[in-house]
């Protein structure tokens, strides 16, 4: 709930409404779920919200740490029992968190281990905020940096998303900047154009990873829908309605995105578009057989890019020791434990 809908609950049950306030502290701003321990209730109050009411919160099922570079990788275990992942990686700067937004995805993107059994359900903004909170509550430190880019497709769950940023934003909880929030997509673009107008300014990233209709569409399926050229459009209304640059990521596979077509294509549909390329050496699963390129052929890449004005760097690979691609380590417990 948001605060103004807790509000009005606690004036239904006959209590004043800053009580939703106090709770809201409690669940936003502390971090905390069980209603049995709110000191400043009564003993009744406490008792009637726990029997007629439910904090939603996740468990962490197991987390793994990576010996390379401190990335750790969560599956957490919903009340419902499906299993989703999260990951907190440290930079210089703090720690950033990848959550996901679906069991599961219905996008079919060949390359990615998530969507394999397609959607299962949508992730509830209160099941959200609990992969953040257990996040920190885990690591005992603040996020920097969200990233909605974990399993699912954040724009196929578009409200439960901003009911959750617009509560992971309130000043009363943890008054997280939008401006450090990402949101990607793999190109849902009348989503993108109803986040422009949302007037919340986080980054959108758009999981592009081909220049070409015909080559995008044979792996991601989603572009038989919407165009690049769709795509691009909606990303420039995007930019002027925030003014913010929009990122793209392009997964660089070998003998198929790495060449030079795609590199003139990609120059010619990203030329003065506010923006910046995050280059993501392929991070092979098995159901995919493609291969990741030299690292010099990356690099040959992204300097072109730089070159003609469209900056671009390499994704560092984080916690390549332990599953850390979308939806991988998911997929491996659960084949291990017999579950798929
Ligand atoms: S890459 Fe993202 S949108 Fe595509 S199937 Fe995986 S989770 Fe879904």
């Amino acid at each position: 709930m948001s605060l103004e809908e807790l509000k009005k609950e606690f004036l239904k049950i006959g209590e004043k409404p800053y009580r939703g306030l106090q709770l809201y502290n409690y669940m936003h701003k502390n971090m905390n779920s069980d209603v049995l321990n709110i000191n400043s209730f009564s003993k009744e109050l406490r008792d009637k919200l726990n029997r007629d009411y439910y904090i939603s919160d996740l468990k962490i099922l197991e987390r793994f740490d990576s010996k390379l570079d401190g990335t750790k990788k969560y599956l957490f275990l919903l009340e419902d029992n499906n299993i989703i992942e999260g990951v907190a990686m440290k930079y210089k700067y703090g720690y950033s968190a990848c959550i996901s937004t679906q069991v599961g995805c219905r996008m079919g993107c060949s390359f990615c281990a998530s969507t394999k059994e397609g959607i299962i359900r949508n992730i509830t903004p209160g099941e959200m905020l609990s992969e953040i909170y257990n996040i920190q509550r885990n690591l005992g430190i603040r996020l920097s940096n969200i990233v909605l880019m974990g399993s699912g497709e954040p724009l196929d769950n578009y409200l439960n998303v901003m009911k959750m940023l617009r509560i992971l934003n309130d000043k009363n909880g943890q008054n997280f900047s939008f401006r450090n929030v990402t949101i990607s997509t793999c190109g849902i673009v009348h989503k993108i154009y109803q986040l422009a107008d949302e007037e919340i300014p986080v980054t959108l990233s758009v999981s592009l990873h081909f220049p070409f209709n015909e080559l995008r569409s044979k792996i991601m399926p989603i572009n038989n829908k919407y165009h690049i050229e769709e795509i691009i459009k909606a990303c420039k209304y995007y930019v002027n309605r925030t003014n913010r640059r929009v990122t793209f990521e392009y997964t660089l596979i070998e003998g198929l995105n790495d060449g030079r077509e795609c590199l003139d294509e990609l120059k010619r549909i990203l030329n003065g578009l506010l923006c910046h390329v995050n280059i993501i050496p392929l991070n092979p699963i098995k159901e995919f057989k493609y291969k990741k390129p030299e690292m010099d052929a990356v690099k040959i890449f992204v300097k072109e890019l730089n070159k003609n004005g469209i900056p671009a760097t390499v994704r560092r690979q984080m916690g390549a020791d332990i599953d850390a691609a979308c939806g991988q380590l998911r997929r491996s417990y659960m084949n291990e434990k017999g579950l798929l």
